[in-house]
């Protein structure tokens, strides 16, 4: 009996005389996010945002709508003309359909009602309808308004009535595309596409860059860093992901600089390629996974050699949170299980025993002096390869 998703919108509803750009952002990227699932019709209302579902599957909207960064919630909805007898009837019969599928014991009614003119205020209106229901429905029925099995929430709107019974939470954030772009240092772990999809939540599209070291590093390590990238593009969309042979560099550092700074010197390099990219595709940050005292390279002080390197914003959204609060993240937005997957890494090579743990910026750079630096950026660039990720 669905006839609309309603998709509601927390934060964006706070900024001002912008607003309706991020409105009208949020409406085009659900749209777009709905595309597969036929052409819907998806409108903005009074505060928020509405998808006509009369001839489609509302479970399979829902599924992708969430997706989308900036929707708080969803809630598949009956939507009609503004007449408070029928949303009574329409409250009846949502919560009579639900019956029929679960025991249900206990309801409350939540009431709303934005036409200030209307007789009642929204606790009498509750009161009214729940009084409606029981004595419709009978049978032990009982009101709990602290923990009722199901709420049934009813809306008496200017331009319209809605009626509903459940609220599918969102991801909140904002709109993708409203804060510019940020290119994701992409490997094949737990923590990049995480840190990734956190960046983006925030409204800001992605561009990622993975690096490898065929043929040291296999086909297969890059297809799961190709299939991590299509699961961020079920939020994403479209994404073009960079990949970089980072071994002539390696084999570089090998020769010319001491072993225990060959991981923290290839990190500088990952980060000087990709700042070159990323300013080149327009990309106004580089995002990261690392976190602090996780592993050898991102102590403190490697940390700063590591930014050192570059100078553009480095954005590190995982960088005080614990490895299991990572992987809760990563198992919640479907990474998780593509992430353990074993394979190679490009960092695994040539991995030093004994890493520089307090690495020194004058020392390292000193190293450094003894590679063309450049010349070595440029070459790994001009053999990049670039892949359009699709669903
Ligand atoms: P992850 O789980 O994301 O691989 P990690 O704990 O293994 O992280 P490091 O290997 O030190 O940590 O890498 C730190 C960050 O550097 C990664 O989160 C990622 O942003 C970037 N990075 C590491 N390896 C690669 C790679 N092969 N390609 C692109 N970026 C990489
Ligand atoms: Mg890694």
């Amino acid at each position: 009996m669905y006839n609309v998703v309603i998709a509601r919108y927390g934060e964006i509803g706070v900024k001002g005389k912008n607003r309706y750009i991020f409105e009208d952002k949020l409406v085009k990227n659900i749209r777009n996010s709905l595309k597969k699932l036929g052409k819907l019709n998806v409108y903005k209302q009074y505060g928020r945002i509405y998808i006509d579902v009369e001839e489609y599957d509302y479970e399979s909207i829902i599924e992708e709508a969430r997706k989308v960064f900036g929707i708080v919630s969803l809630s598949p909805a009956v939507k009609f003309e503004n007449n408070y007898e029928k949303l009574k009837e329409v409250c009846l019969e949502l919560l009579k359909d639900k019956m029929e599928f679960e025991d249900v014991e206990t309801f409350k009614v939540e009431s709303k009602r934005t036409d200030k003119t209307f007789r009642m205020t929204s606790l009498e209106m509750s009161r009214d309808i729940g009084g409606y229901l029981l004595s419709e429905i009978g049978g032990d029925l009982k009101v709990d308004v602290r923990t009722p099995q199901v709420k049934v929430e009813a809306e008496l709107r200017e331009e319209a009535c809605v009626a509903y019974l459940e609220r599918i939470a969102g991801y909140g954030g904002l709109p993708l595309g409203t804060n510019g772009k940020g290119m994701v240092l992409l490997s094949g772990g737990i923590d990049s596409p995480v840190a990734g999809w956190m960046v983006a939540k925030r409204g800001v599209d992605l561009e990622l860059m993975h690096y490898h070291s065929y043929p040291f590093t296999s086909e297969r390590s890059k297809e799961k860093v190709e299939e991590l990238a299509r699961i961020l593009s079920t939020y994403c969309g479209k994404l073009r992901m960079h990949s970089v042979n980072l071994l002539p560099i390696q084999k570089e550092i090998n020769e010319h600089c001491r072993e225990e700074e060959m991981t923290i010197i290839s990190r500088r390099f990952m980060m000087k390629i990709a700042q070159k990219v990323a300013i080149s595709k327009g990309c106004n940050a580089l995002v990261t996974g690392e976190s602090i005292g996780q592993v050898a390279s991102q102590t403190i002080q490697g940390l700063t050699v590591t930014n050192a390197s570059v100078d553009i914003p480095v954005f590190r959204p995982l960088i005080a949170m614990d490895k299991s609060e990572i992987v809760d993240i990563a198992k919640k937005i479907g990474t998780f299980e593509t992430s353990i997957i074993p394979e190679e890494d490009c960092c695994t090579v040539f991995l030093p025993k004994k890493p520089v743990t307090k690495p020194k910026l004058e020392k390292i750079m000193l190293s450094e002096q003894n590679l063309d630096v450049e010349k070595l950026i440029d070459e790994a660039i001009e053999n990049m390869e670039v892949v359009d990720i699709t669903l």
